[in-house]
């Protein structure tokens, strides 16, 4: 009777406990026109100047990036260990609607001394921020490229994907899929901190609405409404993550975001691991991914922390 009441306490703390990641405020916006696949433009180039840019080295624990449970994972003998990773942000520049940017790379702060971090001492060390090796922080980039950003779009709101955000000019337009801001765990009691004071804690978010019918749930927003950029919602990774695909004026390009982190995964469709709130819908937008690439014979691909190399032509 005594351990069923301990366990029952656990679990209601646990429950009690949960916490959305970020106590920021957002809305939901409606942006873009609902399409489906079919409907998908099926042409490789389009009007948009795409360009990576790598923020950072980084180090992460494999069996974090990818499912090492998988049986493709385990018939390749792959094993936990540290993975060698990069941290990007995109950046598109489209003739009549602007630039905006895809994540947030890494802010200026992150040159100083680690104690001037925006982040918790417990959050740098578990997440091995010491080893990031900075190639540009966002205010270094601006620098060189004063053009006005009109939005950012976050893929989700783990902290390596917004570490830059503060960079930019505060009132910018800060887009992220539906119900991510309230994306609940009890793993964000821990992280909420971090992530309201590395977006701003003025910073008002953009949800996207990918509400549509009951029966059949948006999972493509045309943003510019000229089909040269879609939004797809990958919920799975986070409640509210997205992917792209964009019609470039270099070809199709997909970015993943963290529902495939690296080039392993996405070649052998094998999810992320113990960084992945819900592999099953992980899975299940990764599948949609392959299937939205298998369209594209030339796509090139870009998972959320490493780069395929492209393919000799
Ligand atoms: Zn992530």
């Amino acid at each position: 009777m005594k351990i069923q009441r301990i366990i029952f306490s656990f679990i209601s703390i646990g429950i009690l406990s949960a916490c959305a990641v970020t106590s920021n405020r957002s809305s939901l916006v409606n942006k873009g026109i609902p399409v489906a696949i079919q409907d998908i433009n099926s042409s490789d180039k389009g009007p948009i100047n795409l360009k990576k840019i790598v923020a950072a080295d980084w180090v992460a624990e494999r069996g974090g990036l990818i499912n090492l449970k998988d049986p493709k994972a385990v018939a390749a003998s792959l094993q936990s260990g540290q993975e060698p990773i990069q941290i990007y942000f995109y950046v598109l520049d489209h003739p009549k609607f602007g630039r905006y940017v895809i994540d947030t790379g890494l802010g200026d702060i992150f040159r100083k001394d680690k104690k001037e971090w925006p982040v918790s001492g417990i959050v740098a060390s578990q997440m091995n921020l010491g080893e990031l090796k900075i190639h540009i922080t966002i205010k270094e980039w601006l620098q060189k490229e004063p053009n006005k950003v009109e939005g950012i779009f976050l893929t989700h709101l783990h902290l390596d994907h917004i570490l830059g955000t503060q960079d930019f000019p505060l009132g910018t337009s800060v887009y992220t899929g539906q119900n991510e801001p309230g994306d609940s765990r009890f793993l964000h009691l821990f992280v909420q901190g971090s992530t309201d004071t590395l977006l701003g804690r003025e910073t008002n978010l953009s949800e996207l609405n990918f509400s549509g019918k009951e029966s059949a749930p948006i999972r493509f927003l045309d943003f510019f409404g000229d089909q040269s950029f879609y939004i797809i919602s990958v919920p799975g990774h986070t409640e509210g993550s997205i992917a792209f695909l964009i019609k470039s004026t270099s070809g199709a390009q997909l970015i993943t975001g963290d529902t495939c982190h690296t080039s392993w995964g996405w070649l052998n469709n094998v999810t992320p691991g113990d960084f992945t709130k819900d592999l099953e819908r992980n899975k299940q937008s990764l599948n949609l991914l392959q299937a939205i690439a298998a369209k594209f014979p030339k796509i090139q691909i870009h998972p959320g922390h490493q780069s395929i190399s492209s393919p000799a032509k």
